[in-house]
């Protein structure tokens, strides 16, 4: 967590250098002779490109980093001059502008072209027009995993089956061409039980925030925690020491009663939230800050859970290799019906004992967007917990109104504190940022 005002904690170090030495293996891809592929974060099938010994590219990740580092609203117009509409999501444009001025990734390096796009389909009708366009671009072949919608909560037996019969039939046979290899099963298993391993960590660092006070923020510090299990590390070693070297850190904290660490240090908890819908990226700590400054600590968010819900019980597992790929990527928040993320949200509003829960509903992502205000009535009704609603975006700076969203997220709170009656000062950490 590179803003964070504190000592850096071992997983962070970690996750920094293993971010790092990618980005390195990337740019000397080609001259090692190593295959590239393109894919999405949710139903992404990282322990399948590892088997082949192939380096995965994540386009959302890239674009999430340009925002953090100011740079997408210079490729979003630079999408935009290229004839891409206001209203395509941000994380496309950004994208497509990364690629149009030079393709130089997060860490500083170009990011090699890829020899396959693996589009796999998890909800988002927007993956398909995205990657249409990239290979317009990159002219290598693209293979489709279609994962059918989930419309009330339950991967039957036929869902499973027509997802696996796809990864025989038609992803693991693009992925053997393209390296020259066949597809390792043993590998593929071991990597699926470290897996197993880093998800029975990062469980136990979201079900910490059942303490009081909670020992992370699910939202703003979530997203860190789960870079490498949503993005190029899942079923590594790295990954399963860094989820080891976390939960170990966050069960310190509980010992010591502490709350979460914000970019301005430890904050003392007033107020707990459930947020759904993704961060805004281009104004990200003051956003935080937002929060932080209020002693308002997220308990859970469904963005975290974008790339992988393990809370509910899934783990890869080892023996049904392409079985639980499929159950993974059936399993994705995004490809959830609205009935089941409603449920999931009232299950964390009562597991984490919430005084409220907030939707950040942004512009570009219709996948998280549709639906919202419909399930923020709901929840009320089904919690009693009274909800709020904030509007942004991803990564267009155009979409970040910072006074308006700073005055909603006051009010809110200060809502909350006339329902239980509060007479406690506001301001709670005394930190200013
Ligand atoms: S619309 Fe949402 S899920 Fe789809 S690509 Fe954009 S951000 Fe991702």
């Amino acid at each position: 967590m590179s803003d964070q005002a504190d000592s850096k904690d071992r997983s962070q170090l970690r996750q920094k250098q293993m971010i790092a030495d990618h980005f390195a293996l990337l740019a000397r891809a080609k001259e090692d002779g190593k295959k590239v592929v393109y894919t999405f974060v949710p139903g992404n099938l990282t322990e399948l490109i590892g088997a082949f010994d192939m380096l995965p590219v994540l386009p959302e990740i890239n674009a999430l980093q340009s925002g953090m580092r100011k740079k997408s609203a210079g490729y979003i117009a630079e999408a935009e001059k290229a004839g891409h509409s206001e209203d395509v999501c941000t994380y496309v444009k950004c994208d497509i502008g990364m690629m149009k001025s030079g393709n130089i990734g997060p860490t500083g390096t170009k990011l090699p072209e890829p020899d396959l796009l693996l589009l796999s389909y998890t909800g988002c009708f927007t993956f398909m027009k995205w990657f249409e366009l990239l290979q317009r671009e990159y002219k290598c072949p693209v293979v489709m995993l279609h994962v059918p919608y989930q419309p009330d909560g339950r991967i039957t037996d036929e869902m499973r089956a027509y997802v696996v019969e796809q990864l025989r039939r038609d992803v693991i046979p693009a992925m053997e061409k393209v390296t020259g290899r066949p597809l390792d099963v043993d590998d593929l298993a071991r990597r699926l039980a470290l897996s197993k391993a880093a998800e029975d960590d990062l469980v136990a660092v979201w079900e910490s925030a059942r303490h009081r006070p909670s020992p992370i923020d699910g939202y703003f510090g979530g997203v860190y925690y789960v870079g490498p299990i949503f993005s190029s590390f899942r079923g590594s070693e790295d990954a399963a020491m860094y989820y080891r070297e976390l939960r170990g850190e966050v069960e310190e904290r509980v010992a010591r009663h502490e709350g979460p660490m914000t970019p301005d240090g430890p904050v003392k908890e007033r107020y707990r939230l459930v947020v759904e819908g993704p961060p805004n990226w281009t104004s990200f700590i003051d956003f935080w800050r937002m929060f932080s400054r209020e002693g308002a600590v997220v308990v859970a968010s469904t963005y975290t859970r974008v790339g992988g819900l393990y809370d509910t019980g899934f783990r890869h597992d080892p023996s049904r290799p392409l079985e639980t790929l499929a159950d993974y990527c059936l399993g994705c928040y995004t490809n959830l019906g609205l009935p089941t993320r409603v449920e999931l949200l009232a299950k964390y509003i009562r597991d984490y004992e919430a005084d409220g829960f907030l939707v950040n509903s942004v512009k570009s992502c219709n996948s998280f967007s549709v639906g919202q205000l419909l399930m923020l009535r709901q929840l009320e009704q089904k919690t009693g917990v009274p909800g709020g609603f904030i509007e942004s975006d991803l990564v267009d700076p155009r979409y970040f109104g910072k006074a308006n969203i700073e005055n909603r997220v006051q009010s809110y709170l200060q809502m909350l504190d006339a329902r239980r009656g509060s007479s406690a000062p506001h301001a709670a950490t005394g930190v200013s940022p």
